[in-house]
């Protein structure tokens, strides 16, 4: 990326720090086996065990509670997983109605046994219809998983996670957190949060691409071993462990730690980012923005301007943004996140999610505004001449 562009799509994924990449690139020379009982093994074994440290003191947890994974989405998988599985409608998974799609598929849930807890116009979860559907499915006598997000994707918002996770333990469930959109722009205390299961992911914070965490902070919880094989990661994930990633995640760690500077400067630089969308744009419609929201996520539209357009107009100008959610498979689909708070469709296709990071600058905030103030220009007289 050129100095020229301002990169403000840091929920998609936020360009890697510089600590992880000296970090990363210092671990690529170890050319031993993290399992290996000789010096290079044991060289490369200290890079993971180093960086399990940092990440569950980040965290709150103890360092056998991570499990190191290829990312966010088998952490997911893995926490929605649980041994007791028999299938059948043996047992429910409860997930908001505005979880990422990897908790959305329910693991190895059946379609059938998964439950949408509603939300609120504003996206945060219904805690009076998640107790009803808690205690409809108490009266079974089954067990049952709560999927719970800390922060969304596309809007920012915060969860009630403590509320929900007691509500379900009184009900005798267990509670998953996917805290990937939290780690590094709120604190994450997972003794507060009082979930069984936390989901981490690097790339989210300024680590690499491809490598995250679940933990697993009470003892004796039944996880599933997704990936057979050798005996690492405790048994509970095979495979020779990707140390170069695991140490690009431990710098990333080490860069937040302590910084609570990072998401107060965020904040203001997105508040000011707001403020110059609504100076230019009136009209235009900020979700989600009287609920607790991430400092760094701004979610917004103007009713007949097309997302897909705005973010090809806004590419051409040097700037990245997400149209709705994360276009996985490169088109704009419609946002669930926004059907489920009952966002209009019209609204919600021309939703934008903006989200800044470690590395965004006031002149980024700048030229976002003089792009938008061209193309919303261009987009109303249009709108004035038809
Ligand atoms: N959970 C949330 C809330 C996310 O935003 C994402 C990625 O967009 C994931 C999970 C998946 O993480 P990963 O990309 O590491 O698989």
């Amino acid at each position: 990326m050129t100095a020229a562009r301002a990169y403000l799509d840091h929920n998609a994924a936020s360009p890697l720090r510089p600590e992880a990449r000296e970090a990363m690139i210092a671990a690529l020379e170890h050319e031993g086996n993290a399992s290996s009982i000789h010096a290079e093994g044991r060289a490369a074994r200290h890079v993971v065990e180093d960086t399990r440290e940092k990440l569950a003191a980040l965290i709150g947890a103890l360092p056998q509670s991570i499990i190191f994974t290829s990312g966010g989405t088998e952490a997911n998988a893995m926490a929605l997983s649980p041994s007791w599985l028999r299938g059948n409608g043996a047992a429910r998974l409860f997930v908001s109605s505005v979880e990422h799609a990897s908790v959305l598929r329910g693991g190895r849930f059946a379609t059938s046994d998964v439950e949408l807890l509603p939300v609120h116009s504003n996206g945060i979860v219904s805690l009076e219809a998640a107790r009803d559907a808690f205690a409809a499915w108490h009266a079974t006598g089954l067990p049952f998983l709560v999927s719970l997000m800390l922060a969304n994707n596309e809007t920012g918002v915060v969860q009630p996670v403590a509320a929900l996770a007691e509500l379900a333990h009184e009900f005798g469930g267990l509670v998953h957190c996917d805290a990937v959109q939290a780690i590094g722009k709120i604190v994450v205390d997972a003794s507060a949060l009082g979930a069984d299961l936390l989901t981490v992911s690097a790339h989210k914070f300024g680590g690499p691409k491809g490598v995250g965490a679940l933990a697993v902070l009470r003892e004796g919880l039944p996880i599933a071993t997704l990936v057979k094989g050798g005996g690492q990661e405790r048994g509970y994930r095979a495979g020779t462990e990707n140390v170069a990633a695991i140490a690009g995640l431990g710098a990333a760690v080490g860069a937040l730690t302590g910084n609570d500077r990072e998401p107060r400067e965020i904040a203001i630089l997105r508040d000011e980012l707001e403020a110059q969308i609504a100076v230019i744009a009136p009209e235009a419609m900020f979700f989600s923005r009287r609920a607790e929201r991430l400092p760094n996520t701004s979610c917004f539209a103007i009713e007949g301007m097309s997302a897909e357009t705005l973010v090809i107009a806004m590419d051409m100008h040097g700037i990245a943004v997400s149209a709705g959610s994360a276009c996985s498979s490169g088109k704009v689909e419609r946002s669930h996140v926004l059907d489920a708070m009952g966002v209009a469709p019209g609204l919600g296709a021309a939703a934008i999610r903006v989200s800044l990071g470690w590395n965004t600058m006031t002149a980024d905030i700048e030229r976002f505004a003089a792009a938008w103030s061209a193309i919303y220009r261009t987009f109303a007289a249009r709108r004035h001449a038809a």
